[in-house]
């Protein structure tokens, strides 16, 4: 058993916690400690935000060309480093090896968007937006020009609180531009695993990141809630559960924060029987399975119109059944466990209810050729679900898919419309007419046709509609930038 202790970095130093209370950081394939968590108490986060208010000054005066340096190395340090940071993330998050590096590349692509604010930052001008004749003398006698302008200028301390499911990805969304734009950082990850996201933050030092610019603290709700409300955080970046990122939207907004908040989904593919069969197979599995379930791009449920069920179906849990579920580290595995045990006990709760509620069980993730220890479930797959199921409505976060049936397409978006989420919706079919209903009609903040899992690009917005975001500007792309600067008009008139 190890008793590592998770470290704080707070002003470029490692900080140690032993007066914190601990929670033991299980790897999920072995049931073995990896390390500990401190859990610490508000003081600390009051300390990672006395380092970040210090070493902003600064930061927010190097010009925009020297910070972004700092980027190009982190890339290449990152870069460098991968392996590790990927065993450290299988260990700790129970993914495989090829999702956890998958997932570290998608971070690099935001270091390398975030390295280009010296062009995103830049502001705009209109010249002789106005001619002023109060003091009137020059100019010909015709009056003084004047000239306008706007420049995107820092925040000042911003804060990102992140869930366990992309330990290293999701906090790329936030620190690389907040930091590019000129403000400092401090986040705090999940407490369930603590160690890849310590890694990456600790790699800023070597890449020439100064002191204080980017810090880490551990802990949980407590921590998290010293950051929202904080009188010198400007800015607060929330992915997580619908729960916690509403309670973190409205505590960040009364406190005068500017918020955005990322949080949980319920993702529908709808399959047209037009649809090319095996694009439509592969894609739904990996979206259904991939990463354990535990995304929030999750397609968790299906919706197939007319007889596309009778090919659909049969294929689809065909091919579930031979993903190999083992260790993320193991040869051949094509699906890991689940994070905890808490998690394991709450699918399974999510199984039975499907069964009580009438669904039909096509495979049950309880059973097969699962790991004697672990938190492990199989994929799952239910059929003849009703909207009203609570399989059909709820995040499951784990590999459980449940397939829906309608007879027309209208009514197969109506189905993926009542959701009170909004995060992803996809269709599959070869029909142009089709896919043009969908795209326009559907109510999802990432929409995707004939791919089963539109994902996060560093230079589009990423975010869903309804309950599944709290905010405005959303993460990546040029958002993110508008996100982490304000903007200041100058207007200039030379007597
Ligand atoms: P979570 O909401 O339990 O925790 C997220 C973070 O919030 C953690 O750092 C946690 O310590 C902190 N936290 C927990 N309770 C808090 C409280 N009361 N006040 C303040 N902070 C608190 O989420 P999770 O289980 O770690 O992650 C899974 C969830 O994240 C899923 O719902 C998933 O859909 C969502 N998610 C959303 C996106 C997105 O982009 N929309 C991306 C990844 C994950």
């Amino acid at each position: 058993m190890s008793s590592q202790i998770a470290e704080h970095i707070i002003a470029g130093a490692r900080v140690r916690d032993d007066d914190a209370k601990t929670l033991p950081v299980i790897n999920p394939a072995t049931g073995a400690q990896v390390a500990l968590t401190p859990m610490s108490s508000p003081e600390m986060a009051d300390r990672a935000v006395a380092a970040a208010s210090a070493a902003y000054p600064a930061w927010s005066e190097t010009p925009v060309g020297d910070r972004v340096q700092c980027l190009f190395r982190y890339k290449q340090i990152l870069e460098n480093n991968i392996g590790d940071i990927a065993d450290m993330v299988v260990a700790e998050h129970g993914k495989t090896r090829g999702e956890a590096i998958g997932s570290l590349r998608r971070g690099i692509d935001c270091i390398e968007f975030a390295s280009a604010a010296p062009v995103l930052m830049m502001g705009r001008t209109l010249p002789q937006i106005a001619v002023s004749t109060s003091f009137c003398r020059t100019e010909d006698e015709g009056g003084i020009g004047v000239d306008s302008q706007v420049d995107r200028v820092p925040l000042g301390v911003c804060a990102g609180i992140t869930p366990f499911n992309f330990p290293v990805m999701v906090p790329m969304w936030m620190w690389p531009m907040a930091v590019a734009c000129g403000n400092t950082f401090v986040l705090k990850p999940s407490e369930l695993d603590p160690l890849s996201t310590t890694r990456e933050i600790e790699l800023a030092k070597d890449a020439g990141f100064p002191d204080g610019v980017l810090n880490l603290v551990h802990g949980g709700a407590d921590v998290a809630n010293r950051l929202i409300t904080h009188p010198d955080v400007r800015a607060v970046s929330f992915v997580g559960s619908t729960k916690v990122g509403q309670h973190v939207y409205q505590t960040a907004t009364a406190a005068g924060k500017r918020a955005q908040c990322m949080c949980g989904a319920k993702n529908f593919a709808i399959i047209m029987p037009d649809a090319n069969r095996s694009a439509a197979v592969d894609g739904v599995l990996g979206s259904a399975f991939g990463n354990t379930g535990q995304r929030c791009l999750a397609g968790s449920a299906v919706v197939c119109v007319g007889d596309s069920a009778d090919w659909f179906v049969p294929a689809l849990v065909e091919a579930a059944r031979a993903i190999k579920v083992g260790p993320g580290d193991a040869a051949g595995v094509g699906m890991g466990p689940l994070v905890s045990e808490a998690a394991k006990t709450r699918v399974i709760g999510y199984i039975e209810s499907g069964v009580s509620e009438g669904a039909t069980l096509m495979l049950d993730g309880r059973e097969g050729e699962l790991p004697l220890t672990g938190c492990f479930v199989g994929p799952t797959v239910f059929d003849h679900v009703t909207p009203s199921m609570t399989i059909a409505r709820e995040e499951i976060f784990g590999p459980v898919l449940s397939i829906l049936r309608a007879d027309s397409l209208d009514r197969a978006i109506d189905s993926v419309n009542q959701s009170e989420f909004g995060n992803m919706a996809v269709i599959f079919t070869d029909s142009g007419h089709a896919a043009r209903k969908f795209q326009r009609t559907v109510q999802a903040g990432m929409a995707g046709v004939n791919v089963g899992v539109p994902a996060p690009m560093a230079v589009f917005p990423f975010a869903g509609w309804k309950k599944s975001f709290f905010g405005d500007l959303h993460a990546n792309g040029e958002d993110a930038m508008r996100f982490y600067t304000e903007s200041r008009v100058l207007v200039t008139r030379w007597l």
